[in-house]
């Protein structure tokens, strides 16, 4: 079976973990946290970097920080996976999803400026599979309204917005280490930011709200959610070989487009001229007989023993938020329908990615 992704590990990671559990430092105390921190936090060109146990809690966290409570409005992409939504609704305010652009996959800014209300407190652009979402555009939308940028950069580590790494551009960019993500800890995530105040405050609500000069005084209701320093050691020895892990995802991608090149069967992922897609998830859209022709693609790929995936549903469409006031979400409809990740990870040989997107095409065809 070639599996959809499979995450990068070696003899170093294995020995980086060895040391963080030989230390005896093994919950969230160690030297492996912040040296994690800081290195992941400067490789996203951000000051600060705070460690958390999963992806949607950096997410959760993020919101926390800047307030977000009660009766607030949060825009957020409708196609996107359904933690982005979720976190809102940990806040108790109202996700508000809103269409994407077909040039990025991402959410479309003037939708999302067509969303902004005057509860509107947040917006949490999606770097989806990889490609950074319009940023520059989103920010001096979100400027001019007086709301937040959250970065949802989960499935982008080193996607880049003309020569900026993504996660360090808006207020608050967050991060997950799932083992199917660029980089893994196991479980974890990460919150990045420019700003001391939100870094601050982060730290304390991710250890239950604790005052950090008084032991077991606990101005806020917190959480807990640090992470191990198991998991950082093996945080660090991941990022030593992030170029490594990104150069194969950006071969694999100029592999499969130049096979896939010559058929008007499928549509290639996108890349803007402002944009680096670090191709989290190879994807493409089927371009003929809808959402069943996509099932049926999977569903033989996997007859050839090749693992895929459809891409989310959308946030409008999942019991919890069939509720939502609704808006118009065509283009995100449609890619929800075509899209299919195609087996992504940096381990793929040349013949695994020409095999794959041959028996695409051969199923496509029949
Ligand atoms: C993976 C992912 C998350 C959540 O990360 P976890 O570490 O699984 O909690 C959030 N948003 C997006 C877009 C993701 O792909």
């Amino acid at each position: 079976m070639i599996p959809v992704s499979e995450p990068v590990i070696e003899e170093q990671d294995a020995r980086m973990v060895e040391r963080a559990i030989r230390s005896g430092f093994v919950s969230s105390k160690g030297e492996f946290i912040t040296v994690f921190e800081s290195r992941f936090s400067s490789y996203c060109q951000a000051r600060y970097g705070v460690a958390v146990c999963n992806g949607t809690a950096a997410l959760h966290l993020a919101l926390a920080a800047l307030g977000i409570k009660k009766g607030d409005e949060v825009i957020i992409p409708d196609l996107t996976f359904i933690a982005t939504a979720n976190a809102v609704r940990y806040c108790q305010a109202k996700p508000v999803p809103v269409d994407s652009e077909a040039s990025t996959w991402c959410i479309d800014p003037e939708k999302a400026a067509g969303a902004i209300t005057k509860r509107t407190k947040a917006i949490i652009p999606v770097h989806l599979y990889g490609h950074p979402a319009n940023l520059e555009r989103l920010l001096e939308i979100a400027e001019s309204a007086g709301i937040f940028v959250v970065e949802d950069a989960a499935e982008a580590h080193g996607a880049e917005i003309k020569g900026k790494r993504v996660g360090g551009i808006g207020d608050i960019g967050c991060f997950s280490f799932y083992g199917n993500k660029i980089l893994t800890t196991g479980e974890g995530g990460m919150c990045v930011t420019n700003r001391p105040e939100l870094e601050e405050k982060m730290r304390i609500l991710r250890d239950h709200g604790m005052d950090p000069k008084r032991k077991y005084w606990h101005p806020y209701v917190g959480y807990n959610y640090r992470m191990t320093n198991l998991q950082a050691a093996l945080g660090v020895a991941q990022l030593q070989k992030i170029s490594r892990i990104l150069e194969s995802k950006r071969r694999n991608a100029a592999l499969y487009s130049r096979a896939f090149e010559a058929s008007d069967l499928v549509t290639l992922p996108p890349e803007a001229d402002w944009g680096k897609n670090v191709y989290w998830m190879y994807s493409i859209l089927v371009n003929k007989g809808g959402q069943t022709a996509r099932d049926r693609l999977i569903e033989r790929l996997l007859e050839a023993e090749i693992e895929s995936r459809p891409f989310f549903y959308l946030i409008h469409t999942q019991p919890p938020y069939k509720g939502l006031a609704r808006r118009r979400t065509p283009v995100a409809a449609n890619l929800s329908r075509r899209g299919v990740n195609l087996p992504s990870s940096p381990l793929l040989t040349e013949n695994e990615i020409t095999h794959v997107a041959e028996t695409v095409v051969k199923i496509l065809k029949s």
